[in-house]
């Protein structure tokens, strides 16, 4: 049984001040919502005092990205373990943003997934193709290699705080959301390349979330797939009222 996920991922945005009146506008919205795992991702800056304010509810915390290293001279880079100590469960890493602007690799993203499951953090991995990788049919094929080499070296015992998140990069913040067929049929490969990397039952019970133009009216078409677990949500995050719309897409 996979408990749909669905994590908003605030990006560059939101102040101390912001951050805390969404997440307290969030609290009450989401408050009834039974058997959807809530999670938001706030800037560095806020998670410690969006941590505090989650505590005793349901919705929990993650991080944007995290660096490899628990310590040491890494000017500016952020470990798992101090992103724990502030009061994350979750980290997203591999975004296609990190990928695109600040020059993540599968092999970063395969370190900074090792370091995160190793501190008991929840990986939320995002893969993804790009508009020209799809226009010249290579999508299963980028998919497989941000895959693979993402979880290159991962047990399957370490696997089980992991989510996938397909996010088109086409997709993201552009209003296009792929089509429930263009996205389930991506879950489908993934899930079946998991089956092939790990096992079945390892491939069954991984959540793989849906990211890319969520909206609160187009969240219960994709749901209603059966490789769809959730979402990753960018732009409807930012506001309560359409967040809320999104986790509540059965009620
Ligand atoms: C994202 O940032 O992961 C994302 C999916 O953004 P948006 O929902 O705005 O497309």
């Amino acid at each position: 049984m996979r408990i749909p996920l669905i994590a908003g991922n605030w990006k560059l945005f939101k102040t101390l001040d912001e951050a805390l009146d969404l997440v307290n506008q969030l609290k009450v919205l989401v408050k009834d919502i039974k058997k959807v795992e809530v999670v938001v991702a706030p800037v560095f800056t806020a998670i410690a005092t969006v941590s505090k304010a989650v505590k005793g509810t349901p919705i929990q915390v993650s991080a944007q990205d995290c660096y490899w290293e628990e310590e040491g001279a890494f000017t500016g880079e952020v470990s798992p373990k101090l992103l724990k100590d502030a009061g994350c469960t979750h980290v997203i890493i591999g975004h296609s943003e990190r990928r695109q602007y600040f020059a993540e690799t599968n092999d970063t993203v395969n370190k900074k997934t090792k370091a995160a499951l190793a501190a008991g953090l929840t990986v939320l991995l995002c893969v993804g193709e790009t508009l020209s990788e799809r226009e010249s049919g290579s999508t299963f094929e980028v998919i497989e290699s941000q895959v693979r080499g993402g979880l290159s070296g991962i047990s399957s015992d370490d696997l089980k705080p992991i989510v996938i998140a397909y996010e088109p990069v086409w997709a993201i913040g552009t209003g296009k959301t792929a089509t429930e067929q263009q996205a389930q049929e991506v879950h489908a490969f993934i899930r079946k390349l998991l089956s092939e990397m790990y096992s079945k039952k390892i491939a069954s019970s991984t959540r793989i979330l849906y990211g890319g133009s969520v909206k609160p009216d187009n969240i219960k078409g994709l749901m209603a797939q059966v490789d769809i677990d959730g979402a990753l949500v960018g732009g409807a995050s930012l506001k309560a009222d359409s967040f809320a719309g999104i986790v509540g897409f059965n009620n």
